[in-house]
């Protein structure tokens, strides 16, 4: 069904970067096989997922919606890939994203932009706004996301699907083709919350593949799930920012949407109070220094000689030129503005003003969350502070993209786990309402968020 569904809508939502149709089938049969043998299977055996195309799948191609790894089949599986397949979870293939999920609208991929199913002028956010787009269009019952700076929430909010961001460290980055290693986290997309936490369970855990894996066992998210479903808050305490509040930028209907799931809360029970994190407002500068650092190092082995592109090689030029002309060719626009900015926030001289100033706001913003999170369970937010734009409309100008990420990015400097739910449209468009948690209380954000279903 969710392959003929594929046939029919892909055309024009152009989720996809690949599609696996007999994989899926022969895992789907597999299934049906085992099931009929009387085995006992996992929740989401035979449930279909869509896997964002920076997760390597061994034998099925990975680009990162890159031209540098247009052709590249990774040898190997990702962590998140093989409990995927554990789980005896049919691949369907591999999704959409902004160029090594850089951007905010998918419009940065180098194979052309996903559409967003309820408005096909717009976008289905970013980076992943393949995994989004097919979840809302549902041609796909789950996907994987990555969130390094809100890459998972924010298209959840735009399409009107849940993204839900672990605690980092949570889920592992093994296989993942890396941005910006402090901070890239997997995680769960899905039509509810309860999907979502069924599906945070199977990827979540410790790795010893990856040294920041964090080896305490996973917060119980179904239960909270089931307990949040309930619809009754009464004992918990959620904390509105207070700098967010007065924030400018923020769309009437989207706060009005927003508004409206904070008295929700409210009515079912929570205790609301206001909370202020008076170092949120330099998140976004701080972000847009780290993330461009980190990645300026990790896309340094995209080399043209170990594998990936190659150009230029015609056996007579030096290893310094055929490095050069595949990074010109292969690299898009704003992935090459990222490394020249890492660079240079990162080159002698400047190391101290710029990365190292990022890395103090880092730790204050860190400190903020702590001293909220003594006094409430969890703060809530917009996800976003406007909904779906139209193609275009914020690629001239690099500082209107990065506002997309306003309020999703402060938990990810920090690390804890944030979940956006749909809470209500505007002007007939998607909006999300983020829940923030303690790191490892990934439980009390699917609570809270799920009253709210
Ligand atoms: N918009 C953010 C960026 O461009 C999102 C990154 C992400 O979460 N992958 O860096």
């Amino acid at each position: 069904a969710f392959l003929a569904r594929i046939d029919e809508l892909e055309p024009t939502i152009h989720a996809f970067l690949h599609i696996d149709a007999e994989g899926a089938l022969a895992t789907a049969r597999e299934v049906d096989a085992a099931r009929a043998a009387g085995e006992t299977l996992g929740s989401l055996a035979g449930v279909p997922i869509a896997i964002k195309d920076i997760v390597v799948t061994k034998g099925m191609p990975t680009t990162a919606a890159s031209k540098m790894l247009e052709n590249w089949v990774p040898p190997y599986d990702a962590t998140i890939t093989e409990r995927i397949r554990a789980a005896r979870m049919p691949i369907l293939g591999k999704t959409n994203l902004d160029e090594f999920a850089m951007g905010s609208s998918t419009e940065y991929s180098a194979f052309g932009p996903t559409r967003n199913p309820w408005d096909t002028a717009r976008i289905p956010g970013g980076s992943g706004g393949g995994s989004a787009a097919a979840v809302a269009a549902r041609m796909a019952p789950l996907a994987i996301g990555t969130d390094t700076g809100g890459s998972i929430r924010q298209p959840g909010a735009v399409t009107g699907t849940v993204g839900a961001k672990p605690t980092y460290g949570g889920t592992s980055r093994y296989g993942l083709v890396a941005f910006s290693s402090s901070l890239d986290t997997p995680g769960p997309v899905a039509r509810t919350m309860l999907d979502a936490a069924l599906l945070h369970e199977i990827i979540a855990g410790h790795d010893p593949r990856d040294s920041t894996s964090i080896p305490q066992a996973v917060p119980p998210v179904v239960a909270a799930v089931e307990q949040g479903l309930t619809g009754d808050l009464s004992g918990l305490r959620l904390g509105l920012v207070t700098e967010f509040e007065v924030g400018e930028g923020a769309e009437p209907g989207v706060i009005a949407a927003y508004r409206d799931g904070v008295e929700t809360l409210a009515k079912l029970g929570a205790d609301i109070v206001e909370v202020s994190c008076p170092h949120f407002q330099y998140a976004l500068p701080a972000y847009y220094l780290i993330a461009p650092s980190e990645c300026s190092s990790n896309l340094a082995r995209f080399d043209g000689v170990r594998y990936g592109l190659r150009v230029g090689d015609n056996g007579e030029r030096s290893l310094e030129e055929v490095m050069a002309s595949t990074r010109e060719a292969g690299f898009g626009a704003e992935v090459k503005r990222r490394i020249i900015l890492g660079t240079y926030a990162l080159s002698s001289g400047y190391v101290d003003e710029y990365y190292g100033q990022a890395q103090k706001v880092r730790t204050l913003i860190t400190r903020d969350f702590e001293a909220a999170f003594g006094r409430v369970d969890a703060l809530i937010s917009p996800t976003t502070p406007f909904v779906a734009f139209e193609f275009g409309a914020r690629t001239g100008d690099p500082y209107l993209m990065y506002l997309a990420d306003l309020y999703t990015i402060p938990s990810n400097l920090y690390g804890g786990p944030a979940v956006s739910v749909p809470v209500g449209l505007s002007d007939g468009l998607p909006a999300g309402l983020q829940v923030m948690a303690p790191t490892m209380r990934d439980d009390v954000a699917y609570r809270v968020a799920a009253a709210l279903e």
